[in-house]
């Protein structure tokens, strides 16, 4: 299978964070992510942010719903509370790539419509071949973990016999 693009990485990423494995491409979550985007604070090693001013860009409500989701994503990186964090390597990019789209580029990548096109997940990937299970390796907006080597090592699916026919 071809290398997925950057737009397919996002596609794959939003549809694991807000959709059900994936994507719904619901504009009023691409709206909020763009906002909470960039009111972000960029600096020497990706972004940071302040609840107060997402709060009063996007709602506390949104906003925390926001915080708390990109949190449990692994996006956000924090000390003792997320109302002060930031988001480096994997979560800098995510946020580089939302400021680099506009809210009508960013819907359309997650609602292009293609029956052939094959998601990856935190718990599947699907641009190796073969497929296997754990998260795609190659997403640049997930957190890759030191699992590559587990992974790499798990069982071969059984090849067919040799034998067969012998006898
Ligand atoms: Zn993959």
């Amino acid at each position: 299978m071809a290398e997925k693009t950057l737009d397919e990485h996002f596609r794959d990423w939003e549809g694991g964070a807000f959709g059900y494995g994936y994507g719904t491409g619901e504009r009023p979550i691409l709206e909020a992510l763009k906002t909470f985007a960039e009111t972000t604070h960029r600096n020497e090693h990706g972004y940071s942010y302040a609840h107060t001013e997402l709060e009063e860009k996007l709602g506390a409500t949104v906003a925390w719903l926001l915080i708390n989701r990109l949190c449990q994503d692994h996006a956000i990186e924090y000390g003792s509370s997320p109302r002060f964090a930031w988001f480096h390597k994997h979560g800098a990019r995510l946020i580089d790539y939302l400021r680099s789209h506009t809210v009508d580029e960013l819907y359309e990548i997650v609602t292009d419509w293609d029956e052939n096109y094959i998601h990856c997940s935190k718990r599947y990937c699907n641009c190796v071949s073969p497929a296997r299970d754990g998260q795609c390796p190659h997403n640049p907006f997930w957190e890759q973990k030191e699992v590559y080597g587990t992974i790499e090592a798990a069982p071969k699916r059984i090849a067919p016999a040799e034998s067969e026919g012998e006898g």
